[in-house]
């Protein structure tokens, strides 16, 4: 395996995340990289503004709210797996885009993913995970869930 300096974990809260931190953990151990978490919240607007701009955005959803719930639900995990030196990074858009924007402007080296998460295990491979395998210029590493 080569050695890894800067490592991405892509985590989404569900039940095998803390499973995903932990393998990214060992591995930045063993590599002494830098560790980065990022979360993508994943709210779009339910109506495209090209058709009506005035309902493009729902009033009752505060987009700020999102991310600084989403913010604390990182730095709790983030506490209880001991990631004192992590990087915590919340973002607002696509996971794929998010995470491939993130790679690119911080040069990581390497992507921990779980194998599913939001999209369950019926599929082989969540979908977002797969788009992530195809899209990182990168090595992504899959944990099995
Ligand atoms: P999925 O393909 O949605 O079942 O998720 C597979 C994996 O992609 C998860 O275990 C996470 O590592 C990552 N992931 C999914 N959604 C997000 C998200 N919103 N933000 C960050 N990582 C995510």
């Amino acid at each position: 395996m080569s050695d890894y300096t800067n490592i991405l974990v892509a985590v989404d809260f569900h039940s095998g995340a803390g499973q995903v931190l932990t393998k990214a953990h060992q591995i930045a151990q063993r590599n002494k990289a830098k560790l980065n978490l990022l979360h993508v919240v994943e709210y779009m607007p339910p109506i495209d503004s090209a058709y009506d701009p005035m309902l493009a955005s729902n009033p009752m959803i505060d987009e700020g709210v999102l991310v600084q719930n989403a913010r604390q639900s990182l730095e709790k995990l983030s506490q209880q797996n001991k990631l004192n030196n992590a990087e915590l990074v919340v973002q607002l858009g696509a996971p794929k885009h998010e995470i491939t924007k993130y790679v690119e402007d911080n040069q990581c080296d390497l992507v921990v993913i779980g194998s599913h998460g939001r999209h369950g295990i019926s599929l082989l491979l969540g979908s977002t995970a797969n788009a992530i395998v195809h899209a990182m210029p990168c090595d992504v590493l899959t944990v099995k869930i």
